[in-house]
C-alpha cells in the first residue's frame, strides 16, 4: 500500500504563493519520489486550479479541496460542490477536519453526508477524526473514534472501500500545538481505527489507509511513518514551505 503524504494548507497562501510552493515541491521531489509514496496537496479553493496546473506533469501528485458541500448545486451561498472541485482539478477532498468540527461547528452527521456524497460524485475522501484533550483525559478515546467513524462512514458502502476512503487520525490537542502524540499513543489509536474499519467492512478494512496528523515535522516524520498501521501523514504547519514538506515526503 502506498503511503499517502498529505499537505493541508488551511487558510494560508494566495493563489500565486500556492502555485509557487507546489512547483518548488514538485521540483524538489519529482525525481526522488519513491514508488511507494503518493502526495496530495489541499490548498485553498482559490488556489486549486493554479496548483493543479503546476502539478500537471508531477507523477505521484494530486490535488484536493479542504471542504465540500453535499449537493450537486443549488442555493447554498458560500459552498462548493464535488463537481466544482473536480472541475478545478481535484481528485480528493478532506472531510471532518477538527477545525471545521470545532471552530465552524460541523456536526458528525454533516461530515457523514459530505463524505458519502463526495464519494458518490467521484472524489476520494480523507475523513479526519480525533479526540480533544478533555475527551482523552476522560478516557473517552475509543468512544469518540468509534462515533466519528460510524457517523462519518454511515453512507459509505463496502464496495467503495478501500480505494475511495482514507482516515486521518488527528488528536485535536496535537494540531498546531507542537505537541506530537507519542509513538505508543499513535499506535494505540491507529490499531483501534483499524479494528473498527475491519469490523465495519471486513477484509477490505485492512487496505484503508490510516494517516496520522498533528505537529508532524521533518524531524519526526520518519519515526511516525514507520509505526504500525500508519499509512501516511496529514501535515499542516510544516507543509507550508516546500523545503520542509519535501523532507517529510522523502523521510
Ligand atoms: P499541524 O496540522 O501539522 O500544523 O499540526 C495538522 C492538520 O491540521 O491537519
Amino acid at each position: 500500500m502506498k503511503k499517502l503524504m498529505a499537505a493541508n494548507w488551511k487558510m494560508y497562501k494566495t493563489a500565486g504563493e500556492a502555485r509557487t510552493t507546489a512547483a518548488s515541491l514538485a521540483a524538489l521531489t519529482a525525481d526522488s519520489l519513491p514508488d511507494d509514496r503518493e502526495v496530495v496537496l489541499f490548498p485553498q479553493f482559490t488556489a486549486l486550479s493554479p496548483v493543479a496546473d503546476a502539478l500537471r506533469h508531477a507523477a505521484g501528485y494530486s490535488v484536493g479541496g479542504q471542504d465540500v458541500y453535499p449537493a450537486a448545486e443549488g442555493a447554498y451561498t458560500g459552498e462548493i460542490s464535488p463537481g466544482m472541485l473536480m472541475d478545478c482539478g481535484c481528485a480528493r477532498v478532506l472531510t471532518g477536519h477538527s477545525e471545521r468540527r470545532h471552530i465552524i461547528g460541523e456536526s458528525d452527521e454533516l461530515v457523514g453526508a459530505k463524505t458519502a456524497f463526495s464519494i458518490n460524485a467521484g472524489l476520494k475522501v480523507v475523513l479526519c477524526i480525533g479526540e480533544t484533550i478533555e475527551e482523552r483525559e476522560a478516557g473517552r478515546l475509543g468512544e469518540v473514534l468509534e462515533r466519528q467513524l460510524a457517523t462519518g462512514l454511515a453512507g459509505v458502502k463496502g464496495d467503495a472501500v478501500p480505494d475511495a476512503i482514507a482516515v486521518a487520525y488527528e488528536p485535536v490537542w496535537a494540531i498546531g500545538t507542537g505537541k506530537v502524540a507519542g509513538p505508543p499513543e499513535i499506535v494505540e489509536a491507529h490499531a483501534l481505527v483499524r479494528q473498527l474499519l475491519v469490523a465495519r467492512y471486513g477484509q477490505p478494512g485492512n487496505a484503508v489507509r490510516i494517516l496520522y496528523g498533528g505537529s508532524v515535522k521533518p524531524e519526526n516524520a520518519r519515526e511516525i511513518i514507520a509505526l504500525d498501521n500508519v499509512d501516511g501523514v496529514l501535515v499542516g504547519g510544516a507543509s507550508l514551505q516546500a523545503d520542509s514538506f519535501s523532507r517529510i515526503i522523502l523521510a
